[in-house]
């Protein structure tokens, strides 16, 4: 009997493969739908077709898994269920910004932006990240009636963690919507109207009605140490793992789900 806890893609594919090799399958998800972080990848522009891996992993749930939406799973609740092993695909939630003004009411995630529909038309807005994150969610906001959009970010190169075709790909579209990326900055205060920041020496200021932060992601490891406090054997998938990517989430979920099958559940990673 296997728990798996997340509905995301490497919950989604953990939860096929044990099902399909004959695991009694319990799925856990604390939202009321599917999906995962990968809701937010298929929001910015050109990213609808992310949409059809959601649906086509959805499909791929064989009618025997025990699908539990809106249930956040717990240590207690986990034990409960008597498994022989749990899979733990919880994802990775946004890592905060350690500046002063950060905690401001007008500074928002980019997942929170994506997930809320935030409305940006007419405001000005500030990201900060330029990571694949930063830069989608400032396509989306010029892509949706922003005033100025700008990219704030601290490494020399923008876009630095999508390979050469996306990142060129995602760079002219940029460039056509206008949005303006610093690069080799540090921000030094968010206020209420406005982002502080130092660039090559100068301290620099960019009016802001909206600051987006996009600064990576952390996973929470506490439910794995209070597992594995009990005993029970757990493996950690996708980006509760390490934040990485929708192919390292599927395919650590088909591995974990083969993994335990041939050890007949006594696999702990
Ligand atoms: C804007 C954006 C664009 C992206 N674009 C791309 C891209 O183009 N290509 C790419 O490869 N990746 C992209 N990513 C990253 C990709 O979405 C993630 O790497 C992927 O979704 C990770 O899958 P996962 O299954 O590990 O976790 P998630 O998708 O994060 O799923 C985890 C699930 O676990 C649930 N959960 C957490 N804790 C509990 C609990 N205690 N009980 C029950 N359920 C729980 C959550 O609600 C969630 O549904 C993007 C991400 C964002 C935000």
């Amino acid at each position: 009997k296997i728990v798996i806890v997340g509905g995301g893609p490497g919950g989604l594919q953990a939860a096929a493969t044990g099902a399909s090799l004959g695991h009694r399958v319990t799925l856990l998800e604390k939202e009321d739908r599917l999906g995962g972080r990968l809701r937010l990848a298929a929001a910015p522009p050109h990213k609808e077709k992310i949409d059809w891996v959601i649906d086509d992993l959805i499909a791929g749930l064989p009618p025997s898994v025990d699908l539990r939406t809106g249930t956040r799973a717990t240590v207690a609740g986990i034990a409960a269920l008597r498994p022989d092993a749990v899979i733990l695909a919880t994802g990775a939630t946004p890592a905060r910004l350690d500046v002063p003004g950060a905690e401001l009411p007008h500074v928002v995630t980019a997942d929170a932006l994506l997930r809320d529909r935030i409305d940006v038309a007419e405001r000005p807005v500030v990201v900060i990240g330029a990571g694949l994150v930063g830069c989608e969610t400032a396509l989306h906001c010029a892509s949706s009636g922003a005033r100025r959009v700008t990219i704030l970010e601290a490494l020399a190169k923008a876009a630095g963690d999508c390979e050469p075709i996306t990142r060129g790909d995602l760079l002219t579209r940029l460039k056509e919507r206008r949005v303006e990326i610093y690069t080799g900055v540090r921000v030094r205060e968010i206020t209420t109207s406005a982002v502080e920041f130092e660039a090559a020496g100068r301290l620099e200021t960019l009016p802001a009605e909206l600051v987006v932060t996009a600064v990576g992601a952390e996973a929470d490891h506490r439910l794995e140490q209070g597992l594995q406090g009990r005993g029970l054997p757990v493996y950690v998938i996708g980006d509760a793992r390490k934040p990485r990517g929708i192919y390292e989430a599927i395919n650590e979920g088909w591995l974990a789900a083969m993994k335990l099958s041939e050890e007949g559940g006594r696999w702990n990673g």
